[in-house]
């Protein structure tokens, strides 16, 4: 179904589901990304299809987080460039922060797909994976940009696998995802986890960003000092148990 009639009861999560499918047909999104995607619906279902208070608190810390740090990067895979590709451009100009292309699958061909998206979408500053390598990982996303995601202090890194997440941990970098599922080994292990759809997620970390950089450092280490990632998760279970 592409034109979802606005009376169907489930239109927005079709509208989301279509914007996966077209990613597929345009060469960005992995015909795996379309079960990574059902997967976070099934999540989604469950947290009420709406923004709860515990990712709210996730997304102000996830604004400071990224407004505190040195080399703050931007991870972009197939399926957050199908979803919300001018939230990404939007984010990286607002913080400032490079986009890097970093997909799971490998394919050189997709990979220079979204970059191009990115740019028609007003992208100034778009990184490549290739000249570097992470530690900790064995498979295609241990590419990274040696100014980018190797260099960075924090990463954002959403709708991100739990191996990638655990290896940038252990090279000492502070991770920042969007997960909706709150008992992945991503959303467990990252220091900020915003259990939402990105789509619905992204737009509200654009403009908390924009709202808090005009605001003091200092009001942004207490943000980031009072911040309980266990606390949010266990919350969002809490909801999902409800
Ligand atoms: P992990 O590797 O962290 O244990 P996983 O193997 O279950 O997780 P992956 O495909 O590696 O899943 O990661 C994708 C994650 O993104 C999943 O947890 C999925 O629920 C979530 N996800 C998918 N679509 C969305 C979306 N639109 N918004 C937010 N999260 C999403
Ligand atoms: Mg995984």
């Amino acid at each position: 179904m592409r034109d979802v009639p606005d009376s169907h009861p489930r239109a927005v999560s079709l509208r989301i589901r279509n914007a996966i499918v077209e990613g597929v047909e345009m060469g960005i999104t992995s015909p795996h990304g379309l079960l990574a995607h059902g997967r976070g619906e099934a999540f989604d279902y469950l947290i009420g299809e709406k923004t709860q208070p515990f990712a709210k608190r996730a997304i102000k810390a996830a604004a400071a987080l990224l407004l505190t740090a040195k080399h703050p990067v931007i991870s972009v895979n197939g399926n957050a460039a199908a979803l919300v590709p001018v939230e990404l451009v939007r984010l990286s100009k607002v913080i400032p922060a490079p986009l890097e292309v970093n997909i799971f699958h490998a394919s050189k061909k997709r990979e220079k797909n979204i970059k191009t998206l990115l740019q028609k979408k007003g992208a100034e500053n778009i990184l490549m994976p290739g000249n570097a390598v992470l530690e900790y990982i064995d498979h295609n996303r241990r590419f990274c940009n040696r100014e980018g995601i190797c260099k960075a202090d924090v990463v954002f890194v959403p709708l991100e696998d739990g191996d990638r997440c655990e290896a940038l941990l252990k090279m000492g970098k502070k991770v920042i995802t969007v997960d909706l599922n709150p008992m992945s080994r991503t959303a467990q292990k990252a220091n900020i986890t915003i259990v939402d759809n990105i789509v619905r997620a992204l737009p509200l970390l654009v403009k908390e960003t924009g709202q808090l950089k005009k605001r003091k450092r200092v009001q942004w280490k207490k943000i980031i000092r009072n911040y309980n990632n266990k606390a949010v998760l266990k919350q969002a279970l809490y909801r999902i148990k409800r």
